[in-house]
């Protein structure tokens, strides 16, 4: 069931300071939804709080490091008042949790890879978005046959799939993309009652501090595409690894 796109939506972005998901709250923003754009240190996050200079009442940036629990709770706790001094009658649910923030450490080789390379990754690419979603998971909007309902997007890449693994490459990336696949089929097995879309998503190698100067695509290209794909997304595609495009990533 597609949304109609006149009614605006409640959205939350993680790691909403640059990168995509500066871009996606700028988009969202555009197309009239109401953002929550979290990021570790709102304080020097220029770019957003620009935004949120803008876009009065429609964008709030509130404090997030997705790895640490204590954050996603105090945010869990934030979200509701939050909704209370926007007046809005229906709390603070959530119609769209974007899962974009997450770490690479490059230049990892064989035999030396660093364990806090890897409990770090782990913990701000796969377990972080896994909490933040069960935390957040009361707020989620339930669908039923006249209403679509929540959707979670996670920020996945090609380098967690075991299907197109090619080469010995930033283990600690990969490995924690892997768990954030598993992660996302089974937020959609204990969702999938509640009418809740929960999907992992490649955007493809985009220009951003990440992708590199030499990447393919604009990040403003891959979020348009993204959204796209959320958009077009049904019930039945929940647990899905999908592209930009809409097709299927292995997994
Ligand atoms: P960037 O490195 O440009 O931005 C990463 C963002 O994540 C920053 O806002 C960063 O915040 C935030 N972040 C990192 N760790 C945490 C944390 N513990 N808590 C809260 N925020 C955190 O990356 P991209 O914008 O390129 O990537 C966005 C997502 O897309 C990532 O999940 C990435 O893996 C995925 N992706 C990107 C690709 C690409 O080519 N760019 C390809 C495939 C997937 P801070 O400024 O505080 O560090």
């Amino acid at each position: 069931m597609t949304r109609p796109p006149q009614q605006p939506r409640r959205c939350v972005v993680t790691g909403a300071n640059r990168g995509l998901g500066l871009e996606f709250t700028r988009q969202l923003l555009a197309r009239g939804d109401r953002v929550v754009a979290t990021c570790r240190h709102p304080g020097k996050a220029q770019a957003l709080n620009r935004l949120a200079g803008e876009h009065p009442g429609r964008l709030h940036v509130l404090p997030l490091d997705v790895a640490e629990p204590k954050s996603v709770a105090q945010l869990a706790r934030e979200l509701p008042l939050l909704a209370g001094l926007d007046g809005e009658d229906d709390g603070a649910r959530i119609d769209l949790l974007i899962n974009n923030a997450g770490v690479l450490h490059s230049g990892e080789r064989f035999g030396q890879v660093p364990a806090a390379n890897l409990d770090d990754s782990l913990r701000s690419n796969a377990t972080g978005p896994f909490l933040l979603t069960q935390a957040l998971a009361p707020l989620l909007v339930d669908g039923d046959t006249t209403r679509r309902g929540a959707t979670v997007a996670n920020l996945s890449s090609g380098w967690g799939s075991i299907g197109l693994l090619e080469a010995f490459r930033t283990p600690s990336y990969a490995i924690s993309k892997a768990a954030l696949n598993m992660a996302t089929a089974l937020l959609a097995h204990g969702l999938r009652d509640r009418g809740i879309t929960v999907l992992a998503l490649n955007p493809g190698w985009v220009r951003t501090d990440m992708g590199g100067s030499d990447a393919d695509l604009g990040a403003d290209e891959a979020v348009a595409a993204l959204l796209a794909v959320i958009d077009a997304s049904t019930l039945a595609d929940s647990g899905r690894f999908l592209d930009r495009r809409g097709g299927t990533v292995a997994w």
